[in-house]
């Protein structure tokens, strides 16, 4: 079969590679549809990630298919229409134990959907497959997977009625994060350079949708004038990171959902983590409890995922579409 394989930083190749075979308790899916994702794009730019293998290893993690090959016990028959999540918590270690299996330390992690087939493992199956909801187009229910860490991330701020939330960052993410916080009875501002990206925000239930403020003073006035009392920064860049403290009110909570490029060190004032005693914290993945309820989500509302999404490419389409434009979500058909 073919499937594209990262070999180092920046070199991203499409091979033929041996048919995958289910073990035990493991299914081999055919990909129905992939989707590109800003953390494929780092993950090649980098040649390495805390979800990726030794390399060289296969590249996607946001799929859905039919199973083609069931192993024993599996469960599953060949034919099934399916989500796969890319992971698997042990559900053992202290941190499972804590109720934090995003944290699982014997995680186990599944990349490769950038490919005619799929091996899943059992680990995978037995607690992160679903079927695919009847008459949802896989391309949209393949979206699960970065939906869920929204889902992860907004759930793990409490309750949302009535807060003033701002975002920043209207990509995919941001735009994620807009719909549940609104949809959670939140009043969210949102924050992006692009006129299209607020525009998309406003529909997606943002109560206003403003430009990056350029300097110091003009973050300060939108400090007060935003009032948030959760900050969620959905970009990724310690510049943003950094605006994301300046940015919450006295008492707040900020929370980093965007992850830096590996290595970035932060730079943030010190005044108000101090002064405002705010919270920080970050927010990683998701849990197999976001991954079945972002499945839900979309099959309930797949029109707010499907205006996210720009033109199917195939397999031979990825490496430049990672290159040229990180951000953006192509679904990835492999048998066109
Ligand atoms: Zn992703
Ligand atoms: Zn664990």
């Amino acid at each position: 079969m073919r499937a594209l394989i990262l070999h180092g930083a920046g070199d991203l190749r499409l091979e033929d590679v041996p048919d995958p075979v289910a073990g035990p308790g493991e299914i081999v899916i055919d990909v129905t549809a992939a989707l590109t994702c800003a953390t494929d794009a780092k993950m090649v730019a980098a040649g390495a990630h805390p979800a990726l293998g030794p390399l060289p290893a296969p590249l996607g993690h946001e799929v859905a298919g039919v199973v083609r090959e069931a192993g024993e016990g599996a469960g599953w028959r060949a034919g099934d229409a399916v989500v796969v999540a890319n992971s698997a918590p042990c559900l053992d270690c202290p941190e499972c134990r804590e109720g934090r299996p995003n944290l699982c330390r014997r995680i186990t992690y599944l990349t490769g959907a950038f490919a005619e087939r799929l091996r899943v493992p059992a680990a995978i199956v037995r607690r992160n497959v679903h079927p695919l909801p009847a008459g949802l187009d896989p391309a949209l229910a393949a979206a699960a997977e970065p939906l869920a860490c929204a889902v992860h991330t907004t759930r793990s701020c409490g309750p949302l009625a009535e807060r003033r939330v701002l975002v920043l960052g209207g990509g995919v993410q941001g735009q994620f994060l807009t719909r549940l916080a609104a949809r959670a009875g939140a009043e969210v501002t949102l924050l992006d350079p692009h006129a299209d990206r607020r525009a998309t925000a406003l529909g997606n239930g943002a109560a206003r949708a403003l430009p990056v403020p350029a300097d110091d003073r003009a973050v300060e006035a939108l400090r007060a004038q935003a009032d948030a009392g959760l900050v969620i920064e959905a970009v990724g860049r310690p510049a943003a990171w950094r605006m994301a403290v300046q940015l919450a009110r006295p008492g707040g909570e900020v929370v980093f959902h965007g992850g830096c490029p590996a290595g970035s060190d932060l730079s943030l004032p010190s005044g108000p983590i101090h002064y405002s005693e705010l919270t920080l914290r970050g927010a990683y993945h998701h849990t197999p409890e976001a991954f079945a309820e972002a499945v839900a989500t979309i099959a309930a509302d797949p029109g707010f995922i499907a205006q996210l999404l720009h033109t199917p490419i195939g397999l031979d389409g990825v490496p430049h579409a990672l290159s040229a434009s990180r951000g953006v979500k192509h679904p990835v058909m492999p048998m066109r």
